[in-house]
């Protein structure tokens, strides 16, 4: 009997489904699938409902950054103010820095940073509606809030050089996060250090 025989199908195809989430390979699918049917229904099925919720999320058509609306809760808010735009690879980089409530401006989020290695190349990324955004608003400072690790230094890089054509200054964040350290999951203090010693 052949392995794939023996073992259910409905499980061989979740193992591979599982995998189509981007950094998900062999080892993390089975943990996933795995642990799921070790939970009791009730559990399972509000994992399911939850998934299933997700299809109602997308980008928002100004900054990109995901909701359940046609244009985001940021956005579309008039105290926040489009003369400064902070630029962010993804969605939950914009979540952490609005947890600290300091930010008055908006956010554009990219969806990824350039990485040769992945085959991120930069129209890939949502770079082309930034400059659209730019000249509608005319921002008065573009804060580059990319991550401080070699492809978010790149991106941010490779921004500031197509963005000096336009009338507007470009800010980067210190590096009060320690290099190598990914927004999404710095310290609050360090992230506001960060974003206050922007040069
Ligand atoms: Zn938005």
């Amino acid at each position: 009997m052949a392995f794939e025989d023996f073992i259910p199908r409905k499980l061989l195809k979740a193992l591979e489904d599982i995998k189509y989430i981007p950094g998900y390979g062999e080892k993390n699918a089975s943990r996933f699938v795995y642990g799921f049917l070790k939970l009791d229904e009730i559990k399972k099925e509000s994992i399911v409902k939850s998934l299933e919720g997700l299809f109602s999320i997308r980008q928002c058509k100004e900054c990109n950054i995901l909701t359940d609306q046609e244009v985001c809760a940021i956005c579309s808010n008039p105290k926040r103010s489009k003369k400064y735009i902070a630029v962010v690879e993804e969605s939950q980089d914009a979540y952490k820095i609005e947890k600290l409530e300091r930010f008055k401006g908006v956010y554009h989020i990219l969806g990824g940073r350039i990485s040769p290695l992945e085959g991120i190349a930069p129209e890939d990324l949502s770079i082309e509606l930034l400059k659209e955004r730019i000249k509608k608003h005319n921002p008065k400072e573009v804060i580059i809030a990319t991550n401080p690790n070699p492809e978010g230094e790149a991106t941010a890089n490779y921004l500031m050089k197509i963005l000096k054509h336009y009338n507007v200054k470009i800010t980067r964040i210190a590096t009060a996060i320690q290099f190598g350290t990914l927004i999404e999951y710095v310290d609050d203090l360090s992230l506001e250090e960060s974003i206050e010693r922007r040069t």
